[in-house]
């Protein structure tokens, strides 16, 4: 019974927002409706499923979990991991993906020259690509950057922020320099399950300060599953630890934080809730 629980997500004071859940990949296919139910019955009220994978097939399925479910959105993008196997025909696809009412925005997209799958210029060359595509198509990006920061920098510069167009650095890990930079450039701060571990203080440090209304929350779900959680495959429910996480660095209570989280992610993407309808 008790362990019923623990895996249940706990239940939070405010409704909660996941930015960044890979729910369409197999690690779900077997529960993923009891999934988004036990989000639901945490207080997700949002989640932005991300899709990525080698081919269209997986990036596409993201767009199939959103338009089955109320309140879940998509993105898709070539992750640097793929950058490698990159064709022209994904971008015509991403570019149609793009169209649906659902998509939110393109990504996740970046540089990981930590584990490094594919080679540093071919990385550059796939995310520079994907940005003109965001501008063509005027949406904002979700970024993936792992050591790789003063690269990514300068890609942004150069061929980005003279868009207007915005984007959020998924899963932060990098410093308080290059958060404010970003920030500088239209950035969101997301904030994973790694700021709940116990070797996480240097990272603690950073969340604390960056501005409120440039945060979000996220689980990448399944991977970096939060403590009390860790080791287990994480999913969108668990997401409530590292909002609380949040609230405790700036000194708010849960539902002062949650209710900036939502505002944060509804003012970036622009959604905003029809009030139901009066009368007949
Ligand atoms: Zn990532
Ligand atoms: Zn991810």
């Amino acid at each position: 019974m008790f362990n019923q629980q623990l895996t249940t997500g706990r239940e939070y004071p405010a409704p909660l927002v996941d930015s960044h859940c890979h729910l369409a990949d197999p690690e779900f296919d077997a529960d993923r409706d009891q999934v988004i139910a036990r989000a639901r019955k945490a207080g997700v009220k949002y989640l932005l499923v991300i899709g990525t994978g080698p081919s269209y097939r997986e990036i596409g399925a993201a767009l199939t979990v959103a338009e089955q479910n109320e309140g879940v959105y998509a993105a898709g993008g070539i992750h640097p991991h793929d950058a490698g196997h990159f064709s022209g025909a994904a971008l015509s696809e991403l570019r149609q993906f793009a169209r649906s009412p659902k998509c939110l925005a393109l990504g996740e997209i970046g540089l990981d020259y930590h584990y490094q799958n594919s080679l540093r210029k071919i990385q550059e060359e796939i995310l520079i690509q994907q940005l003109e595509l965001a501008r063509e198509v005027t949406l904002p990006v979700i970024i993936h950057c792992r050591d790789a920061w003063p690269a990514f920098r300068a890609i942004i510069k150069e061929h980005w922020r003279s868009s207007a167009l915005r984007g959020i650095l998924h899963c932060f890990s990098g410093s308080l320099e290059d958060a404010f930079d970003l920030i500088d450039c239209g950035f969101m701060v997301s904030f994973a399950g790694n700021l709940t571990f116990k070797n996480a203080g240097g990272l603690r440090e950073t969340a604390k300060q960056i501005p409120v209304e440039r945060l979000l929350t996220e689980t990448d779900s399944p991977y970096l599953a939060p403590v009390p959680y860790r080791g287990k495959r994480n999913e969108p429910a668990f997401v409530s630890e590292v909002a609380g996480q949040l609230a405790l660095l700036h000194g708010l209570s849960n539902e002062e934080m949650a209710a900036q989280l939502l505002g944060n992610f509804r003012d970036f993407f622009g959604i905003h809730e029809t009030p139901p309808r009066e009368g007949t």
